[in-house]
């Protein structure tokens, strides 16, 4: 197994103090893998914004890297200028820079209609100190005209200036793969680390997957839904099938895993395991 590969932990912000102190046990039970960083959410139009410069602050006082995500819908150039200058300030040097999605009964767009605006504004604001990162969409974005002008918007928003990109999740492992070849036959070769989903609950993944078009397959819908209520047997079969596609992803050269926690370790921390990935 290669563990070469780095490994990075999303958490959404907290809003309560028990809930940071909740986060920071997650966060230093999954530092035992050494990961690059731990990524923080941001709510579009900056509607969690206090919440993630907290939580990045918290995670960066504990001794570890830190790069919060920042979405442009609903912003103005000024704002966006202001969330970079603190970033720099608190000595930030990695971005997830993504566009976000309105809240519902919103109409004001703002000053940035799409993610490859926010990079080259990042850049041209900041130069090159940041890394950033932006999204990836193997199964296609949901409001994409269709599979080719959405992999070519996503080529554009790298060439923008973006160092790499994380996946949305996926289940199926050719979504991924001839996403990656299509990127590298367009003459993108830069690195596209795997989104990778647990699976502990079958409603609540079912209905987020449904909104952000990443399918999950008719078998595996199937099984999970038919243990109903039975949360071990779930667990069981997606710790299976989770660990199977990173082993699978990194076995086929994926430049890294991109856990999307819900701010728990304990799956991911399964998963890991699983794949023979070493703790300090
Ligand atoms: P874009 O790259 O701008 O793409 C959005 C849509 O517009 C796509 O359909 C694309 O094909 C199309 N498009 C792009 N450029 C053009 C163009 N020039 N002309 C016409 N069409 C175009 N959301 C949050 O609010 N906060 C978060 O912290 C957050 N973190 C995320 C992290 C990851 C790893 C991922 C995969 C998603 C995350 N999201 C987050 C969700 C994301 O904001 C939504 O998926 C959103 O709908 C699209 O954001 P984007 O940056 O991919 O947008």
């Amino acid at each position: 197994m290669n563990s070469q590969q780095p490994l990075s932990f999303e958490f959404f912000p907290t809003k309560t103090v028990e809930g940071a102190e909740k986060l920071a046990l997650v966060r230093d039970n999954l530092s035992v893998l050494d990961p690059l960083y731990f990524s923080v959410t941001y709510g579009a139009g900056g509607s969690t914004q206090e919440g993630t410069i907290n939580t990045v602050n918290s995670i960066k006082q504990a001794g570890y890297s830190a790069a919060p995500h920042l979405s442009c819908i609903g912003s103005t150039r000024e704002g966006i200028k202001e969330i970079l200058n603190t970033f720099q300030n608190m000595g930030i040097n990695r971005i997830v820079a993504l566009r976000g999605d309105l809240p519902s009964g919103h109409r004001d767009v703002g000053e940035f209609r799409y993610a490859n605006e926010l990079v080259e504004f990042i850049r041209s604001e900041t130069g090159e100190h940041f890394h950033i990162e932006v999204a990836a969409y193997p199964e296609v974005h949901p409001q994409a005209k269709n599979a080719q002008s959405d992999l070519n918007s996503f080529i554009n928003k790298m060439n923008a200036g973006a160092n790499s990109a994380i996946s949305q999740y996926f289940f199926n492992i050719d979504a991924y793969l001839y996403f990656v070849d299509s990127c590298t036959k367009a003459g993108m070769d830069k690195p596209i680390v795997p989104g990778i989903m647990p699976i502990t609950n079958y409603s609540r993944l079912a209905g987020f997957s449904d909104m952000c078009g990443a399918e999950i397959p008719r078998w595996l819908a199937k099984r999970l839904e038919g243990y109903g209520d039975d949360i071990e047997s779930i667990k069981a079969l997606g710790l299976d099938v989770i660990s199977k596609l990173c082993e699978q992803l990194l076995a086929a050269g994926a430049p890294g895993l991109h856990f999307y926690t819900l701010n728990q370790s304990k799956t991911t921390l399964e998963i890991c395991n699983n794949l023979g990935l070493s703790s300090k």
